[in-house]
């Protein structure tokens, strides 16, 4: 029996298991559903294209971060790039981010994100939801104009209905002089925000750099390993082709919502209903191969607007020109919708291809190849339910040496840099009890939080 169990293989898990390792620790077993490992951070190849699951660009901030890229990935592997990205809006596009840079806009609109900023209200400490946060910080006209279409989009949720707690490095913050100056100068993309600078590898995608993780783990990876049940009572989990691995402790990387789904529990506990609760986005990835060169020179772009099917494109060949064969482009879109709804119909994927070509000129008989990939958790949605209720779960999984990390195991708005380090302070705090792992949601003051229809056992 291996003292730990880690479920999963994507970032989370390789990097739970590469720092056990990195710290003496052999005694654990990894198991992953796919024949691959990476997760989100896999990348397939299609007739001489590279694409993603949707374009990941590593962004640092984090000393240790940075020293893993050096040492592990090596620099020499990765582009080093400044951003070149815009939004598009009122057929014109203003680099990111908009609360900088209005140049260009029409003057009614400038106009509108002025006199919003100079009157937004006052800021209260913990606003209500991310739509009275955004006021607080933009006011009505930049909030109106960007944040609470674009916002809407990517989550397809109603954005009164959400926490602005995710918001933190991601979205800069702004002045009266930054609103002025970026209205009456042209625009510039600035750096400004947490993506303002990323690496990306040369060649192979963003699956190259999993893979130079994924190398240094010596423990076996045992793949093609799907969790089918986890019994907390005995503990032990057990897979779909029969196999079983009892645990002492087990890290689960899973979505916690199909994690709890898998979980048999004593009648003493009643953990697994939440389950139900974690609401979250699927989003549908369209990539392009296209036999034109340079079809746009950004590397990524906002389409907040309701005419616009997707919410953002990208243009991997900005990122690497390895990720298409020579003289042609590659690009992907995204579009969002409540997990819980019906996938978009394939109609809308290819008239969200159609207004890709018109916006960046080029024709159907230039698509070399198309793929369209399904991401069935995407963004998390920080509904109050969440924010009220996902401490005491994580506590309570805690109490069965259950820990669930990682974007989708904490659920939670996180970057490849955090999944990362989320992996290591899980293995740290492993081997040191004095170490308090980081990563899971900090409990809330509830009483700051407007209460939902709820009965008394849906809280937990
Ligand atoms: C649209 C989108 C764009 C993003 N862009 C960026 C970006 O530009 N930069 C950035 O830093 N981050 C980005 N991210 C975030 C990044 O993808 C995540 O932080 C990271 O990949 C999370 O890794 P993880 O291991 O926690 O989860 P996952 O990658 O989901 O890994 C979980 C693993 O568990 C496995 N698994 C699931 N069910 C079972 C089962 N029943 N049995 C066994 N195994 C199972 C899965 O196959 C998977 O390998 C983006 C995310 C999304 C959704």
């Amino acid at each position: 029996m291996a003292k730990i169990v880690i479920l999963g293989a994507g970032l989370t898990g390789l990097s739970t298991a590469y720092h056990l390792e990195q710290n003496g620790c052999f005694d654990f077993k990894l198991y992953e559903k796919e024949s691959t490992v990476g997760g989100l951070c896999r990348s397939v190849t299609d007739q001489g294209f590279t694409f993603d699951y949707t374009g990941h660009l590593l962004h640092s901030s984090d000393d240790y971060f940075t020293q893993f890229l050096t040492n592990v990935v090596g620099l020499n592997e990765l582009e080093n790039i400044k951003r070149r990205s815009c939004i598009r809006l009122h057929d014109t596009y203003t680099p990111f981010p908009i609360q900088i840079n209005l140049h260009g806009l029409p003057s009614d609109v400038i106009i509108d994100c002025i006199e919003g900023f100079m009157d937004r209200p006052k800021e209260k400490a913990n606003p209500k939801s991310f739509y009275e946060w955004a006021l607080q910080k933009f006011g009505k006209g930049l909030t109106n104009l960007f944040f609470v279409p674009y916002q809407q989009k990517l989550f397809a949720y109603d954005i009164t209905q959400i926490t602005a707690s995710w918001t933190g490095r991601f979205v800069p913050e702004t002045s009266l002089r930054a609103i002025l100056q970026g209205s009456l100068v042209a625009p510039k993309d600035e750096d400004i925000g947490y993506n303002a600078n990323f690496f990306y590898p040369k060649k192979g995608g963003i699956q190259f750099w999993i893979n130079k993780l994924a190398e240094k783990i010596t423990s076996p990876i045992n793949t093609q390993y799907t969790v089918e049940q986890i019994d907390l009572v005995n503990k032990i989990v057990t897979f779909s082709n029969g196999d079983f691995e009892p645990f002492e402790t087990l890290i689960s990387t899973l979505p916690l919502d199909r994690f709890l789904g898998l979980v048999k529990e004593s009648a003493a506990t009643s953990i697994t209903k939440a389950g139900k609760k974690l609401l979250c986005n699927s989003v549908i990835n369209f990539n392009l191969g296209i036999s034109k060169p340079d079809i746009s020179d950004k590397h990524w772009i906002y389409l907040p607007e309701e005419k616009y099917i997707p919410y953002r494109l990208g243009f991997y060949t900005n990122f690497s020109k390895e990720m298409a064969p020579e003289n042609c482009s590659s690009m992907y879109g995204e579009i969002a919708f409540l997990k819980r709804l019906p996938q978009p119909s394939t109609q809308l994927v290819a008239s969200a291809i159609t207004q890709m070509q018109e916006l960046f000129k080029f024709e159907s008989s230039d698509i070399i190849t198309q793929r369209v990939m399904h991401i069935d958790r995407a963004y998390v949605i920080y509904d109050f339910w969440r924010e009220k209720n996902l401490p005491a779960l994580h506590t309570a999984l805690v109490e069965q040496n259950v820990h669930s990390i990682g974007r989708y195991g904490a659920w939670k708005y996180a970057s490849m840099q955090e999944s990362l380090l989320d992996g290591k302070a899980m293995a740290e705090s492993l081997l040191n009890k004095n170490h308090t792992p980081s990563g899971y949601s900090q409990p809330v003051n509830v009483s700051e939080i407007p209460t939902q229809t709820e009965t008394p056992e849906e809280q937990l």
